[in-house]
């Protein structure tokens, strides 16, 4: 047993959650429930009827048995014997119908009454009764061990019980070796030390083999993590002066922006061990294992100093703890835990805590306070020049081919993340293999954004001619409107060709720069531009379909956030109406107004919703024929280029081959 099971309990809680008394009263209630069930089930056709009824009975020759218990008398009835004078005394009435055959299923009704009841009746003080039963035919007995209360007992509390015992038990047994548990567990004791166990849910690495080089832009958060390498490399320096450390640092941002990979080449960098494990997997079903899970990887690690310890998605157990119904036992019991370990470990040996999120407003301010995770190092999605470097980085694992130009692709993935690049990169290199060529060209990248953002051509979904007609005008629709605007982007690529997420047809656009700032002309452009697709359904065939809906959702989504949170509305002005929560994740936003006011917005959103679509309409009624020349152009070939497309909008006498 590994001693330290035994002596740090320091808060003198109970440790094993579900200990042998829980389990006790568990199994009491339900063995209680099942001897209720069983015991109402087996009484249901239990009939009691009066003394006086028996003796009747007995008195008619309509008894055939009867079993005389100390309490009670079971009767079981004569199955010859005449109906109507036993029906007569059970009071089991065949009322006179016309309708033969309702008369017929009464019958059967009440002769399986009969058959099925078994009747009883209480003992009475009654010195005759033996003669009577011998006068009448009736046999009767005593039954010699009519029950054992012992056994009875056995049989219905005892049993059962351990019947769940065993279920419990071995129902433990294959938890704890999903957890990863170091062999089994052996009998009572096994059970009680099951939240004890210290299963062993941490990495460790002795050396990651990531360096910063590994990580592309970034630049600021490496900066903020520079010194923490500093750090671990000769904690002598700080100590000179008295400099104390920060024992830890929050990295925050959005999934994929490369946290996991920044935590690991700190550690990388600083050549020192890393612990590394995921908050979700302190918190299991028993209360006290992620407590101990902490102790003891802050155990090992300090044996391992200097070394980092990363916590991964630390906001599974480092909720707040307030605002939650009933609150959460073991993960408040694993925070407490790591609160402690946090203000217990000594800086100076050269441990860091990492810990990565992308939801820090939900955490508990006692981890972010100063002397535990007080630094903040942001992790954002990459601009422009990071996502260029991040795909110089996954790039160069694979064979280019000359014709790549990795700002292009940067241009087109505006708001990917690290991981999107990487998945990006390595989906081109599959399509290049696909197509048996020993490198990735500018178009394989180019397919591998695609797929990324709007998933896999789907060739094998048939359009009907009429539905790729509309399909075909919604997309030019978008893409022409795009060109007539001055504040619009340039279009890169037009198609009709499915795809797996969804969409029909889609028009790519591409930014000749990337933009920090959008003015409201530009905002009030692009609504118009989503809007247009629609808008062209209805030129040319005087209907809408069901093509617009992600359209719609985007439009209207732009056209609130402009009235509500970038005071671009007359009626509001610069007032906030909503704030946006979770902005590393979904980027829910939430009213922070009355709900009278929401009713105004709903109006300023709608008026800015309706100018667009009628601006859109304007802008392609205008150009008709050119909608309908690059539409036609389209069906044909299905998928156009950027280059194709300007073609025909400047020069419509010469369609490009
Ligand atoms: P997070 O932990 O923020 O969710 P990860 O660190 O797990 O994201 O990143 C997932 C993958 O994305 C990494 O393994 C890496 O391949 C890639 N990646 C993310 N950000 C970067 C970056 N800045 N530079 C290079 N690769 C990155
Ligand atoms: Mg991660
Ligand atoms: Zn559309």
């Amino acid at each position: 047993m590994n001693p330290n099971q035994d002596n740090n309990n320091k808060n003198g809680k109970p440790q094993g959650g579900l200990n042998i008394f829980h389990f006790l009263i568990a199994g009491f209630i339900i063995t209680f429930i099942l001897n209720m069930v069983f015991s109402s089930m087996s009484s249901n056709r239990k009939v009691q009827i009066e003394y006086s009824q028996f003796i009747a009975l007995v008195e008619s020759g309509s008894v055939k048995q009867v079993q005389l218990e100390p309490e009670q008398i079971l009767i079981t009835l004569n199955t010859d014997a005449d109906r109507e004078s036993t029906d007569e005394i059970l009071n089991i009435t065949t009322p006179d119908v016309d309708d033969e055959k309702l008369k017929e299923r009464m019958e059967r009704w009440n002769e399986q009454i009969r058959q099925n009841n078994v009747y009883y009746t209480g003992r009475v003080d009654d010195p005759g009764l033996t003669q009577r039963l011998i006068d009448n035919n009736v046999a009767f007995y005593q039954p010699i061990v009519q029950s054992n209360p012992i056994l009875d007992f056995i049989m219905s509390w005892i049993l059962p019980i351990a019947i769940l015992y065993i279920i419990y038990f071995f129902f433990i047994r294959s938890m704890s070796k999903r957890m990863g548990g170091e062999g089994g567990m052996g009998g009572i004791g096994g059970m009680m030390g099951v939240g004890k166990s210290n299963a062993k849910v941490y990495n460790v690495e002795k050396n990651t083999g990531v360096t910063f080089a590994d990580v592309a832009g970034q630049d600021e958060a490496k900066e903020s993590l520079d010194e923490m390498v500093d750090f671990l490399h000769n904690p002598e320096k700080y100590q000179k002066i008295g400099a104390k450390q920060p024992k830890g640092a929050l990295l925050v941002g959005p999934p994929g922006t490369g946290k996991t990979l920044l935590a690991k080449a700190v550690a990388g960098e600083a050549g020192v061990p890393f612990f590394s494990l995921s908050g979700s997997e302190f918190v299991e079903m028993f209360v006290g294992v992620g407590a101990s899970r902490v102790r003891d990887l802050f155990q090992q690690a300090s044996k391992k100093a200097p070394c980092i310890v990363f916590i991964d998605e630390i906001d599974a157990i480092g909720k707040s703890r307030d605002n939650q119904i009933g609150g959460n036992d073991e993960r408040e019991q694993t925070l407490n835990q790591l609160l402690a370990e946090m203000d217990g470990f000594d800086s100076s040996k050269g441990i860091v805590v990492l810990a990565a999120t992308n939801r820090p407003e939900v955490l508990d301010k006692a981890l972010l306070r100063p002397g535990r995770f007080d630094r903040r190092v942001i992790v954002e999605k990459p601009d422009l020049p990071g996502r260029e470097a991040i795909l110089g980085v996954h790039a160069a694992k694979v064979t280019l081919a000359p014709d790549v130009n990795l700002r292009e692709i940067a241009l087109a993935t505006s708001g990917a993340t690290g991981a999107d690049l990487a998945n990006m990169v390595n989906e081109a290199a599959l399509r290049a293999v696909r197509m048996d060529r020993f490198s990735v060209t500018q178009e394989d990248l180019m397919e591998a954004v695609e797929l990324v953002i709007a998933g896999k051509e789907k060739k094998d979904r048939i359009l009907n001619p009429r539905e790729k007609r509309m399909v075909a005008y919604h997309e030019v629709g978008h893409a022409l409107t795009t060109a007539l605007q001055k504040d619009g982007q340039p279009v890169q690529k037009i198609t009709i060709v499915p795809r797996t997420m969804g969409s029909l047809g889609y028009t790519m656009n591409m930014p000749e720069e990337e933009r920090y700032l959008m003015t409201k002309a530009e905002l009030l452009a692009q609504i118009t531009t989503l809007l247009a697709g629609r808008a062209a359904e209805e030129i040319e065939f005087g209907e809408s379909s069901t093509g617009a809906s992600n359209d719609i959702e985007r439009a209207t989504k732009m056209a609130r956030s402009m009235v509500t949170q970038y005071g671009m509305s007359d009626k509001f002005d610069m007032m906030s109406l909503e704030s946006t929560q979770n902005q590393y994740l979904d980027g829910r936003n939430v009213a922070t107004c009355s709900e009278a006011t929401g009713a105004l917005i709903d109006d300023e959103v709608r008026a800015i919703i309706k100018a667009c679509h009628e601006k859109a309409r304007g802008l392609l009624e205008e150009n008709k024929e050119k909608m309908s020349e690059i539409a036609e152009f389209l069906i044909e070939k299905e998928t156009i280029t950027g280059a194709q497309f300007m073609d025909i909008l400047n020069d419509s006498d010469k369609l490009p081959a």
